[in-house]
């Protein structure tokens, strides 16, 4: 199973992969949480990319490219994958239609997630994410169910930001709906549903 992801910040992407990974055992591979990890580490790629992340922009390709190349050469990766937040643009999913055709790898599919933009800010002003795991729930659960860590708000899910972050999607990302459905690989499920029920489809949609 490779796996593209699409859909708005907070439309659900990150909550079905990790569906798709406890049943399929498939690498999820989110670039969000690739690039949260590098800013806490405060490497040179994180010193980078926060200024970005902060403003709700999206980080360079250069920086991302590279990071995801290395991340799909990792013994996980060869099982099959889910990319959840990556390509972001055209020109990253060009990139890795080149990567993959190099690679003689096949793209399944390019999953789209659809949620109004109405109920995508009220989902992500009141998201809390785990620091250790990237696990996601809602403002009630405190400590993290997968893996008990402290879960937080965020900096970019907070009010000043979530606007940007539509902005940077509707220009830069939506796009990519049209470019998958050109290859004939688009499928999409309405993902402002009960997680479960999305997920129901998302197997079906997948032919799982
Ligand atoms: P996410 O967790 O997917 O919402 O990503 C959080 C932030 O990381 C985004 O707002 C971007 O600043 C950055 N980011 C994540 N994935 C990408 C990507 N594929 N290209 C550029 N920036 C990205």
């Amino acid at each position: 199973m490779n796996i593209v992801l699409l859909g708005a910040p907070g439309a659900g992407k990150g909550t079905q992969a990790q569906k798709l990974v406890a049943e399929y055992g498939v690498a999820h591979i989110s670039t969000g949480d690739l690039l949260r990890n590098a800013v806490k580490a405060q490497s040179e790629l994180g010193k980078q990319a926060k200024s970005y992340m902060d403003a709700g922009q999206l980080v360079p390709d250069s920086l991302v490219v590279d990071l995801v190349k290395e991340r799909l050469a990792e013994p996980d990766a060869q099982k099959g994958w889910i990319l959840d937040g990556f390509p972001r643009n055209t020109a990253q999913a060009e990139v890795l239609d080149q990567m993959l055709d190099a690679e003689g790898i096949k793209l399944d599919a390019a999953l789209a997630v659809v949620v109004e933009f109405g109920v995508i800010i009220n989902r992500l002003s009141s998201r809390r994410t785990c620091k250790s795991c990237g696990y996601t729930a809602g403002p009630e659960v405190e400590v993290c169910p997968r893996c008990g860590g402290e879960m937080y708000q965020r900096d970019d899910d907070k009010p000043e930001t979530i606007q940007k972050r539509l902005d940077t999607y509707q220009n830069q990302t939506a796009p990519l709906i049209g470019y998958y459905k050109e290859q004939g690989k688009l499928l999409e499920v309405d993902g402002d549903r009960p997680v479960d029920e999305v997920y129901a489809d998302v197997k079906k949609l997948l032919g799982l």
